[in-house]
């Protein structure tokens, strides 16, 4: 008896021990079962040899052998059975596990019953002591059965905690990386904010409840003037920098239930899920315009830009989230197109505007290759003497259908696209074969200038654009002058500086356009290899009629010549405002009240008729500017 119990014990606990594991592999359950089973069997077998009957049992060898097999058998599908149980706490579960025992233990009986079978005891068998035969049986059997019972209770425990804690690691691991793969999938990495996808999830969301309660909500699209600009001029960082601070400032502009998504570049969505009326969407921009125009610190920089907004309404302009968010869109554009920071709401008529937005680029695309652009020039007159000193090359559109269309429709598209680059260097190789051309004829016009986008004056081939194009036309540098804004230049100053001293090192003229409107930096001012600041026309406008106004161009002229650089106003369209400009001391003017730009032609006729001998000696005088550079230029 004793010796059965060691068996059983240590059997079992081998066996346990083979099938522990984090897997249970076919290997190793088959290895614990045959260890299990081997233990039965001795188990059984060896208390039989502890019954010493007369004359010896003998033993009926199928049945020996099936014995055997029924306790390999059993084993492994209890094993198998504790195995695949272990984990769980369902009640469910706990039942089965008590089952998997159970199993074990009748297998192991049914074991001792076919054992029983297979022996033999003689006819006049008689015990010669020890242990009753009935009583060993039972306890034999019970004893199997509670260590059965043990083992299995113990393999499930042990796991039961190691599993439920690993499962929980996993289980807590992919929750959380599925969260984050959500998110991603639904929100803009940059600001954090809802993207697209989850945009038109709400919008719909938006729209089934709004229609269930009868109500209606605001859709309002929103992008930023001139971001393009800042983007191109301060580099892409400072640009990402501005979009995260606009959308804490929206955040900030918005009710809390209010959705605020990113559809990308400088495109913003906003639901606005209770208001259904114009004036109340009317203070809601209110409260997003005077956040967003506040000034922004990008990189040390400050910068200012104002949003242009669509808006549409549920049901009315739109019944699902792409008819909203088109409606809001073509608002926008419609806003922008109006002049920037603007709100428009939309109406029908829109989408027949929004159409032919989309067929005018596709327009453009062709008038490239077609070679649909022409340049008209605008004198640029001196005040003192009245002479005609130079011109600025003006492009113009000439549409097969629409006619001429003027620049302040499609540069911008322009420049959105891309198209700026082939369009603008087509416009810088005119304007140098005009102005050579112009003065093989004898012309006294000594200088033509050319405008630049922020694009154009960041791309590599700058220079190569430039030379190549002073070259082909056989003019020489000190006879082009290059018009940039301000916001272009004075933005990413460093590298502003490094490009405008190559580009002065060539030879050309540099001249800071729209002055007054940007965020001008008198240290960088001058830094800056430049030649002339052309103060901007809104400043012009106002000469005379505001003091303000006054003041400003008083200063800028005054600053202009205390660093050496020359002055010209744009726009001017009075004799009354070139009056003042005279008095102020301004150097050179252009404008309605002299002329409108012109096609070449009417501008030869117009030099002829002010009269040949008062142009002809102006040239070398006119040529001088007292950039920082000008020493280095070549002669
Ligand atoms: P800008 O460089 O400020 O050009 C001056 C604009 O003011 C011109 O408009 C001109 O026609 C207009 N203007 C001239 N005198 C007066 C006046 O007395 N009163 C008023 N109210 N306006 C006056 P335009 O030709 O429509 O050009 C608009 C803008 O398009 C230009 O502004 C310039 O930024 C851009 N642009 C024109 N041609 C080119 C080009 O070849 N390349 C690039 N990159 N931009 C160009
Ligand atoms: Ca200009
Ligand atoms: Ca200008």
């Amino acid at each position: 008896m004793t010796r059965s119990y060691e068996i059983a014990i240590v059997t079992s606990a081998f066996a346990l021990k083979i099938a522990s594991g984090a897997f249970l592999t076919l290997g190793r359950l088959a290895v614990s079962s045959l260890v299990m089973g081997a233990g039965i069997s001795a188990m059984h077998y060896s208390g039989m040899a502890a019954i010493r009957v007369v004359p010896m049992i003998t033993y009926e060898r199928p049945l020996l052998v099936l014995s055997v097999l029924v306790a390999f058998g059993a084993s492994f599908a209890a094993l198998w059975l504790a195995f695949r149980l272990r984990s769980g706490k369902t009640w469910m579960l706990r039942l089965a596990r008590v089952a998997a025992a159970v199993v074990m233990g009748l297998a192991i009986a049914g074991m001792h019953y076919i054992g029983m079978a297979a022996s033999q005891f003689g006819p006049d068998a008689y015990c010669v002591g020890g242990v009753a035969l009935d009583n060993t049986w039972i306890a034999v059997v019970i004893g199997v059965l509670s260590l059965g019972m043990v083992a299995i209770a113990s393999i499930t425990t042990i796991y039961d905690g190691r599993l439920e804690t690993e499962k929980q690691l996993h289980t807590s691991t992919l929750e959380r990386s599925n969260a984050q793969l959500q998110h991603q999938a639904t929100h803009d990495a940059l600001t954090g904010l809802p993207n697209r996808v989850l945009l038109l999830d709400r919008l719909d969301r938006c729209a089934l409840n709004a229609k269930r309660q009868k109500s209606g909500f605001a859709v309002l699209a929103m992008d930023l003037d001139r971001f393009k600009n800042i983007n191109d001029s301060l580099g892409h960082s400072a640009g990402d920098e501005l979009l995260r601070e606009v959308a804490r400032r929206l955040g900030g502009a918005v009710r809390q239930q209010d959705t605020i998504a990113r559809m990308g570049g400088d495109e913003f969505v906003i639901v606005l899920e209770s208001a259904d009326s114009k004036a109340s969407v009317e203070q809601v921009i209110r409260r997003i315009v005077d956040a967003i125009s506040l000034p922004y610190d990008v990189q040390t920089v400050i910068v200012h830009t104002t949003p242009s907004i669509g808006v549409c309404f549920y049901p009315g302009d739109g019944e699902d989230a792409g008819a909203l968010l088109m409606h809001a869109d073509e608002a926008m554009y419609f806003a922008k197109q109006q002049g920037r920071n603007n709100h428009q709401f939309f109406t029908p008529e829109m989408d027949v505007f929004s159409s032919q937005r989309l067929q005018l680029e596709s327009d453009l695309r062709i008038a490239i290759k077609q070679q649909q652009f022409e340049l008209h020039y605008q004198p640029k007159v001196d005040v003192q003497t009245g002479i005609i000193g130079s011109t600025e090359a003006l492009i113009r559109w000439r549409h097969p259908l629409m006619g001429m269309i003027p620049p302040d429709r499609f540069i911008p598209m322009a420049e959105e696209t891309g198209l700026i680059l082939p369009i603008g260097e087509w416009a810088l190789r005119e304007a140098c074969r005009q102005a050579r051309a112009w003065q093989i004829a004898g012309m006294p016009i000594t200088r033509m200038a050319v405008n630049l986008s922020a694009l154009q004056f960041r791309q590599e081939r700058l220079f190569d654009v430039v030379s190549s194009a002073l070259n082909d036309a056989g003019l020489d540098a000190r006879h082009l002058e290059l018009e940039l804004t301000e916001t272009c230049v004075m933005s990413n100053s460093k590298e502003s500086a490094l490009i405008l001293e190559r580009l002065s090192r060539l030879g050309v003229l540099i001249s800071i356009d729209d002055f007054g409107t940007g965020y001008s930096s008198m240290s960088y001012l001058r830094r800056f290899p430049i030649d002339k600041l052309k103060i901007d026309r809104s400043f012009i406008k106002d000469l005379g009629s505001s003091q303000e106004a006054t003041s400003i161009v008083q200063a800028i002229i005054s600053l202009a010549h205390s660093l050496k650089l020359k002055v010209i106003a744009e726009g001017v369209e009075t004799p009354e405002q070139l009056a003042i400009l005279k008095e102020l001391g301004c150097d050179q003017y252009q404008g309605y009240h002299f002329s409108k730009p012109l096609p070449s032609r009417a501008v030869e006729e117009l030099v002829q008729a002010a009269g040949a001998s008062r142009q002809s000696h102006a040239g070398d005088k006119l040529l001088r500017t007292h950039s920082k550079l000008e020493a280095f230029r070549p002669a």
